[in-house]
Parts: structure tokens; sequence; C-alpha cells
């Protein structure tokens, strides 16, 4: 599985997908560039989320908001004084760690080695220290498992203290009088400080929801595994506001739906599981995490939280400003309206960019085949989902001559308004199709001789890699109809 996941990294870095950032200067720790299929893959995945989010829900709709936001969000948010991991340095190194992080590792060793209650034990007892906020627990617990730093291979640790994850900066030129603002560690605040701006302009009426997709920051200590923890991400985030008393129908129905969406995409359900929280967010009143079994585990790539009329609330005491709704429906109980109230949120939350590895994962394969005449050959595939491939149809004439390319541009015009095509003429088509695979394009047409005199073309399936021969004026309905 370790190698697998090696293959991925290495796979993405050579066929375009990611890069790490600034390489030429060796890189930044946990920061990744997104290159040509990746960009394309990427912005695949974040339409097929903002469609399913604020075109097939009615009462879903979008905004954009800044980065940088008024620095009394993160106090009225509790990002200031809540926001932070315990962690733990290593007197040797110098290394500093999340302390979460080295148990969790130590629990994956655990697991590797056959010891999977061992690691479920430590994990549970992980978890209450961690909603007690029991650090000479947490750090007893430490040693009982004896954990060691990578770096010195000591277990010479300081006491565990807390630190706060976001990235500050100043707004304004002169030190002075500029002002500490912070590079928002969440996209929902954004949502929640424009509550009243969007329900009124765009006249929604509870529940309703806020998506919003964007960038977010936070000074992770222990940044692994590539692009699951990154210091610079993408959140994909929506907001739903309810009447206070039903919060938990709908964390029950996003729970569902999100799960919907994700095996929309065809990924299987059995590598997808649910996690419930037993440390809440200060909140939160009911939370789970969609896990997916990645290379290194099943791993959280989705949070759905009940986040309680917390935001709200804070924004009104902390701004002054009113965040109330005016529920005009009849409560049966009392026969008048709802009235006046804060409402309730409930909240789906998922990293675009663990995503993108979860398609990654998902997509890898290295197939062997057996040809013909017995002996065998393998190729990697990326089977990505059709509807969020970085190209959907590769276009090869058979040669550079003859009058090939020609009728291959005309399908390429035909058929680029309408889906990402890619075309090449260059190399034996054998190795085309190979680099074709490698990116994950589920089609690809070969122009030959025969489409000179009947209009027919090779049409070549990824997955199956069986070719049929069709008329050139299908191709385009055929592509569609698998997206
Ligand atoms: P974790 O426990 O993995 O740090 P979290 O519980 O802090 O994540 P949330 O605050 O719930 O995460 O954020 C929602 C989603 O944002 C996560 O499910 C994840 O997909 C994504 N996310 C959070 N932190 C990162 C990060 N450092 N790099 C990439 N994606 C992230």
């Amino acid at each position: 599985q370790d190698n697998r996941f090696q293959a991925i990294i290495s796979h993405a870095k050579e066929y375009g997908f990611v890069f790490p950032s600034s390489e030429i200067y060796d890189g930044l720790s946990a920061v990744y560039d997104y290159g040509p299929y990746g960009a394309e893959l990427k912005k695949n995945i974040r339409d097929y989320w903002w469609r399913s989010m604020t075109q097939m829900h009615d009462n879903i709709v979008g905004i954009d908001a800044a980065i940088f936001m008024h620095p009394t969000t993160w106090k009225a948010s509790g990002h200031v004084d809540n926001f932070s991991d315990p962690m733990i340095d290593n007197k040797d190194s110098k290394k500093r760690y999340r302390v979460d992080h080295l148990l969790e590792a130590k629990a994956d060793q655990l697991r590797e080695n056959g010891d999977a209650a061992g690691a479920d034990a430590l994990l549970a007892s992980m978890d209450q220290l961690l909603a007690a906020e029991d650090f000479a627990g947490l750090k007893q617990l430490m040693n009982d498992h004896k954990i060691v730093c990578s770096v010195s291979g000591t277990a010479n640790w300081t006491d565990i203290r807390q630190f706060n994850l976001m990235f500050s900066t100043q707004l304004g030129s002169v030190a002075e009088d500029a002002d500490t603002i912070y590079l928002r560690p969440e996209t929902a605040q954004g949502i929640f400080v424009n509550f009243l701006n969007v329900q009124k302009t765009a006249r929604m009426k509870i529940p309703f929801g806020i998506a919003q997709t964007g960038k977010a920051f936070r000074n992770e200590i222990v940044a692994r595994q590539f692009i699951f923890r990154m210091r610079e991400f993408e959140q994909m985030e929506m907001q739903f506001f309810v009447r206070p008393g039903t919060q938990m129908e709908w964390y029950n129905f996003w729970k569902e739906e999100r799960m919907k969406w994700h095996t929309s995409l065809g990924i299987p359900a059995e590598k997808y599981r649910y996690h419930d929280h037993v440390k809440l967010a200060h909140y939160a009143d009911a939370a789970l995490d969609i896990e997916y079994e990645f290379p290194f585990g099943f791993k959280e790539v989705e949070g759905i939280h009940s986040r309680t009329d917390f935001d709200l609330k804070s924004h009104q005491e902390y701004s002054k400003k009113k965040q109330q709704y005016f529920d005009a429906d009849i409560d049966p109980a009392t026969g008048k309206p709802y009235g006046n109230y804060i409402p309730y949120v409930v909240e789906t939350s998922i990293g675009l960019d663990r995503m993108f590895l979860l398609v990654m994962s998902h997509a890898y394969d290295e197939e062997t085949i057996t040809k013909e005449d017995g002996s065998t050959d393998s190729r990697v595939v990326m089977r990505i989902p059709a509807k969020i491939a970085p190209n959907k149809l590769a276009i090869l004439p058979l040669m550079k001559k003859e009058g090939l390319p020609e009728i291959a541009k005309e399908l390429l015009n035909e058929c680029k308004p309408h889906f990402k095509c890619f075309y090449e003429e260059k190399d034996a088509i054998g190795k085309r199709y190979r680099r074709q695979d490698a990116i994950g394009t589920p089609f690809c047409v070969t122009i030959d001789h025969q489409t000179k005199e009947d209009g027919t073309v090779t049409i070549r399936h990824r997955d199956s890699m069986v070719q049929e021969r069709v008329a050139m004026k299908e191709v385009r309905r055929i592509v569609m109809e698998a997206l």
C-alpha cells in the first residue's frame, strides 16, 4: 500500500497532475501546484460539487467571499482562542509535532503489525484525552507507547502546549498602525457574515443553504502525506440554515446526501465509512466525518457538522448587528408564525485537494494485460470517472499525412465546444493510447484510411480497451452520453 501511494505521487508529477510548489528552489513544505491535467481535474471536481449544490438544489445559492476578513471575525468564530492543536517539541531535534499526529502514526504502525485492537484502543484513549484536554494524560499515553521523534530517535519531549494554526499578516504597509489580520482557516465565516445579505438579496426562505469554494490556510505542524494535509488548500463548504430544533433531521439528510454525491462518481461505497466525532468542536452539537480508504488507511475527506446557532449568535454579539430571520410559517403548536430567531446551521465541508487525492487513489491502476499470443504486457491506467476526467476524448490520426489530420481536425472542431478534447499526431498509436490511459482519458478515437472511404473511426474505451468501429458523426453523441 505504501508503494502504491509512492507510485501515485510519482505518477502525479510525471504526468502533470501535481508538482511540489516552487520546485526549482526545492519546494515548500506542504504546498503544491497543480499541473495541466491536475488543474483540469481539480476544476472538474469543483464544478461537479458546485453544480450538485447550487443547480440541483433550488434552495442553495453560492457566494465568493474574500480570503481576508475583518479581524474580529476570528474572535467571534472562536478561532483566535480555540483554533489550536496540542503540540509537543522534541528537545534533541527541536522538531515540533502535533500530538494527535504522533499517536495516529503509532496506531497505524500497530495496525500494520496486525494489532488492530491495540490501534483502536490507542485512538479511543486519544479521543477521550483530547476531549478532556488532559495534556498530562496525553503525554503519559505517548510514554506508554514509547513514541520517539523520527529525527532524533529519542523520547526527550517537552510538555504539551497549544499552538494556534492561523497564519497572520499585516494590513497596510506601516507596521506601527497596521492591523493584524488572518488568512482564513476555513471558508465558512465568509458565509456567516454574509448571511443576511444573501438571505435578503436572493430572497431565501429557511431552510436554505449558501455554498462556497475557495482557499483556506492552516499552519499545519506535521504536514505529510502529499496533498492530504496542506498549508494552503481549497475547501468546498455549504452552510445550511434551519429552524432551531430541526437540526438533527437536516444533519441526517446531509449525511446521506453527501454520501450519494461521492458514490454518484462511481466510487465504490465500501471504500467509504462514517466516523462519529467523540470530541466535538466548540461550535458543534453533532459531527461526523466521511472517511475514505486511502492507500494509507481510512481517513477523513469530508466533515458534516451541526454548528447550532453558535456562529451567527456570536457574530451578533461582536458586531452588535441582529442576525435574525423572521419565519412567517405557522407553528402548529401555537397557531402563530414561528417569528424571529437566529437560525441553526448544518454544514458540509470537504477539502477539494483531499477529494482530488481520493480520486487519484481510486483511479490509479497498474494492470497486467494478456495479449492474444499469450504474452503479457502492463499499463498504468487512471480510471478517473469520465464526468471529471481532464480530457474526455483524444483524437488521433493514425498518420501525419494523406489527409488524415484534416479529417481529425474536423472532428476536433465539432467536439471541442462541448467537452475537452486532446489532439495528437506524433508517435505510434499504441504509445499514444498508453499516454491517454496514464492521464485518464476515457475515449480515444483513431482516424485511418478507412475513415476516408466510409466515414467510420475506431473508438477505444479506456477501461476495457475494447475498440469498435463507429461512424465519425456518432462520436460526439457517444462521448456526451458517457458524461
Ligand atoms: P483534520 O482532522 O484532517 O485536520 P479537520 O477536521 O480539521 O481535518 P475541518 O476543519 O473539518 O477538518 O475541514 C473540513 C475539510 O477540509 C476536511 O474534511 C478536509 O477535507 C479539508 N482540510 C482540512 N484541513 C486540511 C489541510 N490541511 N489540507 C487539506 N485539506 C484539509
